[in-house]
């Protein structure tokens, strides 16, 4: 057993990304009575959270309230936050490695994965995560977008698809009550948006929709939903999820139009073949498994079809599955023998809901404690990396820059007669980090 002031037999883990998984991480790692752990968890962003406060819907905001969670094991006295601090340029891998005992690479998947369709580049044709990150008020994704449209195509039949087309189809005044920047909600209270699409290549059984957020879609004030009986109403299965998916585009595919402001539509079986339009999206041919061809009409195309995770220097990546190659979290080829470790969407690809992230940092974290003798026998040079961010001026947001930026938000939000309104600019972040620090 290692006694707590004992600092060499203290475990220094840094974690990669202060995302659901990298917070599990320093929870596990903290939840043990086994070993003494200091955990440093660093992110790019002045904020912590990833996709909880960058992905997840603005409207779905019994999910955001997980954050209180996550802030509680930031709080940790053993765990130390170290935002704005870009690993791989800001500070090396190597020169983590000569500061901890291990590393673990929690750093998420945030790319968009292509279609390869002609038209794919067109103005108009948009990245659902590019879109996503917009309205979630990403400061590296500010440029501001036009709903000044009529008709829009959302390709892809998963949640992340539902997000997008909810937010642009519901109410904007429901979206007002939500964290979304004040540049966010002119936009979407501007929109002149009637009719949006959700196209999939796969039937209806396929979907991947989970069932309270399709229900959801059913339920929102002004939005009439159209589904082709043809479509749904012969396909059964004996899957209970798939089974209630099917029932509820049945019941939509059978529902009375009720004349509403605004109609979803929802395509199967339509391959995108082609964005058309010559200076900018005029419409997506789709194309039927028999290789019959159709369009929609629409102006703006958002593309859904999944999110790829990207190498970071010094740190083993497959490009075949886009994750860092791993076995049972250990991370295979990496810099040192032993030492580095990966989980998350990074580790496992972009799935899972963030529940998913806590059984999966769990079970690295097992891993790593499972080498604790090798780990601590690794020659480090504790605070050598904090070290070298003060010799290169980097702008560390620690928790109390964090808690200042968190104040801030709520302050924000008193305006609107909401809990919190996001700051979207990465001056807004760093100077009201920076006012508290
Ligand atoms: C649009 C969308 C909506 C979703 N909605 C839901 C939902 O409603 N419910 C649900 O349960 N799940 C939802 N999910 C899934 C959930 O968000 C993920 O399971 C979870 O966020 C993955 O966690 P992660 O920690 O692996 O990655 P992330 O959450 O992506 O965290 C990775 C972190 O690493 C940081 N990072 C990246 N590069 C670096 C670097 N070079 N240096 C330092 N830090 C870096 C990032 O800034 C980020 O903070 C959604 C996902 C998306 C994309």
């Amino acid at each position: 057993m290692f006694g707590v002031t004992d600092a060499a037999a203290t475990l220094r883990v840094a974690v990669i990304g202060a995302g659901p998984a990298g917070i599990y991480t320093a929870d596990a790692l903290c939840s043990q009575a086994d070993v003494p752990v200091q955990v440093d968890i660093y992110d790019r962003l002045p904020a912590p959270f990833g996709l909880l406060r960058y992905g997840v819907a603005p409207d779905h905001i019994k999910m955001k309230n997980l954050a209180s969670t996550l802030q509680r094991i930031l709080e940790h006295e053993n765990v130390r936050f170290f935002g704005n601090v870009n690993v791989g340029s800001d500070v090396t891998v190597p020169e983590l490695l000569a500061d901890y005992n291990a590393i673990v690479y929690t750093y998420g998947s945030s790319v968009d994965r292509k279609l390869g369709i002609p038209g794919e580049d067109l103005p108009g044709s948009i990245a659902a995560t590019a879109f996503v990150n917009w309205y979630s008020g990403h400061p590296d994704f500010v440029e501001p977008y036009s709903l000044d449209a009529t008709s829009a195509v959302v390709i892809g039949l998963g949640n992340v698809a539902i997000d997008v087309a909810r937010v642009i189809v519901r109410d904007a005044e429901e979206m007002a009550t939500t964290d979304v920047p004040d540049d966010v909600l002119a936009v979407l209270r501007a929109s002149t948006l009637t009719d949006v699409h959700i196209v999939g290549r796969r039937g209806p059984e396929h979907a991947k929709f989970t069932i309270k957020e399709l229900r959801e879609m059913g339920e929102l004030a002004g939005v009439d939903v159209v589904v082709d009986p043809a479509e749904v109403d012969h396909v059964e299965s004996d899957d209970k999820d798939v089974k209630r998916n099917l029932d509820v585009f049945k019941e939509w595919a059978h529902r009375p139009l009720g004349g509403a402001k605004r109609r979803l539509h929802l395509h199967f079986h339509s391959r995108p073949a082609e964005i058309l339009g010559t200076d900018r999206v005029e419409a997506l041919r789709c194309e039927r498994p028999d290789g019959s061809t159709y369009d929609i009409e629409a102006q703006l195309v958002f593309r859904s079809v999944g999110y790829i995770g990207t190498p970071m220097p010094g740190v083993p990546f497959d490009e075949t599955s886009n994750v860092i190659p791993n076995d049972d979290h250990r991370v295979v080829g990496g810099c040192v023998e032993v030492g580095e470790y990966t989980c998350g969407w990074i580790g496992r690809g972009a799935t899972g809901v963030i529940g998913t992230n806590r059984s999966d940092a769990k079970a690295a974290v097992t891993s790593l404690l499972a080498d604790t003798d090798r780990l601590l026998a690794r020659a480090v040079t504790p605070g050598s990396a904090q070290a070298l961010l003060e010799e290169r001026k980097v702008s560390v947001v620690d928790l109390t820059g964090w808690n200042a930026i968190d104040a801030a938000e709520i302050a924000r939000g008193t305006a609107r007669a909401n809990a919190r309104v996001k700051l979207a600019l990465w001056k807004e972040l760093l100077e009201a980090a920076a006012a508290q620090s």
